[in-house]
């Protein structure tokens, strides 16, 4: 994490500090958060629409914060004792910061944007690249306006590589966040439909995406999936100088990568001659580990760290995990959901073993803009019975896919819930000894309460 003094930090930001006999005050990292602030870090107040963090700058005294930011026009409590640095705003002087910190570092950034898979793909990257190097990751989901410049912020001045997820619902949003971090590589993982509602097209998305280069270094490197045909179609609109490499599983991609085999506790593929497993379920986790591989190539790791270090890999919460229950199995994706990742998803669900029934429980994709209801029915048509032997269907969204879904399955076996605890009512009537029960839906729909709420069942 950052160390550095507050006279140093208020350099890089221009600004005044509240007692110029304190430049010496040492911090280490920052929070903008008074319930988990540490000792030693700085606390940068944030003005948010529903919080103002400025009132909590006693607390964080008392939690050990030797200093604060503050905008020039609070005014400070005259009970405050710690010294601070006054800006225009503190959430520019957050980004700022990073963007400082970030070119006084000597570091390599790697950023990743994408639909689908940044996170995942992430933790990929970060588990190949341990293998040889000192690496720092974004913690969590922390991939937006803040959580960039906080992840940039959590490396230190030793770290080699800092791994860097991006996330956008809007323009101008990566361009921001490129343009704080600089990466050296830039990578895009997919393009799908989610966040339609603002970007309005999947090229809109695209072009959201892109974003990325605008801060990529002049000797840069840019990575993108060849095998998505959208990335490939407005990939020729950018005019790039620095070097692009491709991957995926087609013969036109300058890394390919082919499947092997799909368990129920591994994916597996080869590149060339060189077998590849990562501990992840489904088709799409060769696509993220793909991209892990590659980047272990550049960083000129051996066969055998890439592929210790995605043996290394785990799951992270709600994404695409098997959860052995009472004689039945969860697959838990309710983390979020859109057609391209639902399409996954149910995909894993018919290609895992040892199930004599198999229950697809799915809630609304939100955010998919003006199409939303076509966008549903059309994710309800691609419900195969061959593969999912009962559908049901949660939020006023999902009624379109179950409307689709009765062309393929029966009406007792494709039903539509109000309310969860209907719908859990019939799901334990029909979980039976070898149920797999498939759950997923967008964040919004809390999918995980209808997890809970079978957990202990049978
Ligand atoms: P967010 O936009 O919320 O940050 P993300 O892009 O970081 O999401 P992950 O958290 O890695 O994505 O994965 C979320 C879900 O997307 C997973 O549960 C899985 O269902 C699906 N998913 C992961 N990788 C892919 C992929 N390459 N293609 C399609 N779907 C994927
Ligand atoms: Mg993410």
């Amino acid at each position: 994490m950052i160390e550095r003094t507050l006279g140093h930090i208020c350099k890089m930001l221009g600004g005044e500090i509240s007692d110029p006999s304190s430049s010496d005050v040492i911090i280490r990292g920052v929070s903008i958060d008074s319930r988990t602030i540490q000792n030693g870090n700085l606390y940068i107040p944030i003005v948010g629409e529903k919080f103002d963090g400025r009132i909590f700058i006693e607390e964080c005294e008392k939690a050990g914060a030797p200093c604060f930011l503050i905008d020039k026009n609070f005014k400070v409590p005259k009970s405050v004792t710690i010294p601070y640095c006054i800006v225009d705003d503190t959430k520019k002087a957050l980004q700022d910061l990073a963007k400082a910190y970030r070119n006084e570092l000597d570091i390599t950034i790697i950023a990743l944007t994408g639909s689908n898979g940044k996170t995942t793909t992430k933790n990929l990257i970060h588990a190949v690249l341990s293998e040889k190097y000192r690496v720092e990751k974004t913690h969590g989901n922390l991939n937006n306006e803040i959580g960039v410049p906080r992840t940039i912020l959590s490396f230190s001045d030793d770290t080699e590589i800092g791994v860097v997820e991006m996330g956008t619902d809007d323009f101008g949003e990566i361009s921001l966040l490129t343009n704080i971090a600089r990466p050296d590589i830039a990578a895009i993982t997919n393009i799908g439909d989610a966040h339609l509602l603002k970007l309005k097209t999947r090229e809109g998305i695209a072009k959201a995406k892109f974003e990325i280069i605008e801060g990529l270094k002049e000797d840069g490197l840019f990575i993108y999936n060849g095998d998505d045909e959208i990335l490939k179609k407005v990939f020729p609109n950018y005019k790039l100088s620095q070097k692009v490499l491709t991957f995926g599983q087609n013969d036109d991609v300058d890394f390919k990568v082919k499947s092997l085999s799909l368990t129920n506790t591994y994916t597996r593929f080869i590149y060339k001659d060189e077998e590849y497993t990562v501990p992840l379920l489904g088709a799409h986790q060769v696509y993220n580990a793909a991209l892990a591989v590659l980047i272990g190539k550049i960083f000129k790791l051996s066969y055998k760290d890439i592929n210790n270090g995605l043996l290394k890999a785990s799951n992270t919460g709600n994404r695409n995990e098997l959860i052995q229950r009472n004689g039945f199995d969860i697959l838990n994706d309710a983390y979020k959901s859109n057609p391209q990742s639902l399409r996954e998803g149910l995909n894993l669900a018919g290609i895992l073993d040892g199930y004599m029934n198999k229950i697809a429980v799915l809630g609304d994709m939100l955010e998919l803009g003006e199409d939303e209801e076509k966008l549903h029915y059309e994710s309800g048509l691609e419900i195969d019975p061959k593969k999912i032997d009962y559908v049901l269907f949660y939020g006023p969204l999902s009624k379109q896919m179950h409307k689709a879904s009765l062309k393929n399955f029966s009406k007792n076996r494709s039903l539509h819930f109000e309310n969860k605890d209907d719908l859990i009512d019939k799901l334990k009537q029909i979980i039976t000894k070898s149920s797999l029960v498939f759950v997923k839906g967008s964040r919004g729909l809390h999918m995980e309460e209808i997890i809970e709420a079978i957990y202990n069942f049978r």
